[in-house]
């Protein structure tokens, strides 16, 4: 099942959320420093022994004291232009982000607009390759029962209620 809300993503019980992290996963802005501010500092300590993470892949923390029981950290591609190989980059975080909820034994994840904020990516192409990827990927990833697009405003929240009806 598909669903879309506005709201921070740090406050969502579902068994998994994802970051819009940064290569280094040593925390930044925007919902990063969100989730880094709420889960308190074991999760930075945690992302330190990762070893960072490359553009379109994701990996895999404990939530500590968010409700969410893990954190999956993923890498959207910078906007420069589309041209880039930036679709086929962020289509990977969310296959990548579904794959590792699944092997974990998450049933309900949740996702931010991946790469729509400081990395520049249109609103519009985004949720949909967002909402496409996670339809395609959903139908290898049987224990996934719930996926949350989580919007911080009205507008995103509009897209994306477009794109699912
Ligand atoms: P990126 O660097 O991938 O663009 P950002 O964190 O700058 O990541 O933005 C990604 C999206 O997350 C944007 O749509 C932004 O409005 C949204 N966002 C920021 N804070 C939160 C939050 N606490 N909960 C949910 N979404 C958020």
């Amino acid at each position: 099942m598909l669903t879309v809300i506005k709201a921070d993503i740090t406050t969502l019980h579902v068994d998994a959320i994802v970051n819009a992290a940064n290569n280094s996963l040593l925390g930044g802005g925007g919902v990063d420093g969100a989730i880094h501010r709420a889960a308190g500092p074991e999760l930075l300590e945690e992302c330190r022994k990762l070893g960072g993470c490359a553009t379109g892949d994701a990996k895999l923390t404990k939530g500590y004291r968010l409700p969410a029981h893990y954190v999956i950290h993923t890498v959207g591609p910078v906007w420069h232009g589309g041209t880039s190989g930036e679709p086929g980059l962020l289509a990977s975080c969310y296959r990548r982000s579904l794959e590792i909820a699944e092997s974990t034994g998450a049933k309900s994840i949740a996702f931010p607009g991946i790469g729509t904020g400081v990395y520049g990516y249109p609103v519009d192409h985004a949720a949909k390759i967002a909402v496409d990827t996670v339809r395609e990927t959903l139908k290898s990833c049987p224990g996934i029962e719930k996926v949350v697009f989580c919007c911080f405003s009205e507008k995103d929240r509009a897209v994306y209620e477009g794109l699912i009806g």
